[in-house]
């Protein structure tokens, strides 16, 4: 399977912010949140109406981000889009 070379560098900066920065500054919502492991910068996703965290990547090309979801820890690169781990959900039950 395919992992690319942002995903095993291990960056793991922490959260400047507790919600999408941007949102916070325009008092706008989100939907869910993804963290920048490279500067810790948290913006919103692609269900997000505003895409911060896309925005931030194509502002700074830092290209791995992290979900910032509670109990979530897969990572995403917006350069290769690549998930890893690949797999979130357990390989489905095979009935006869
Ligand atoms: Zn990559
Ligand atoms: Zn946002
Ligand atoms: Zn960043």
């Amino acid at each position: 399977m395919k992992l690319c070379s942002h995903l095993q560098a291990s960056e793991d900066a922490p959260p400047r912010t507790l919600g999408c920065e941007e949102c916070l500054k325009l008092g706008d919502r989100w939907v869910h949140l993804r963290r920048c492991v490279r500067c810790g910068h948290v913006g919103c996703c692609n269900s997000s109406k505003n895409k911060h965290a896309a925005k931030h990547f194509h502002e700074t090309s830092h290209p791995v981000v992290q979900s910032f979801e509670p109990g979530e820890t897969w990572r995403w690169c917006y350069v290769d889009e690549v998930q890893d781990p690949p797999f979130e959900r357990a390989p489905p039950v095979m009935h006869r």
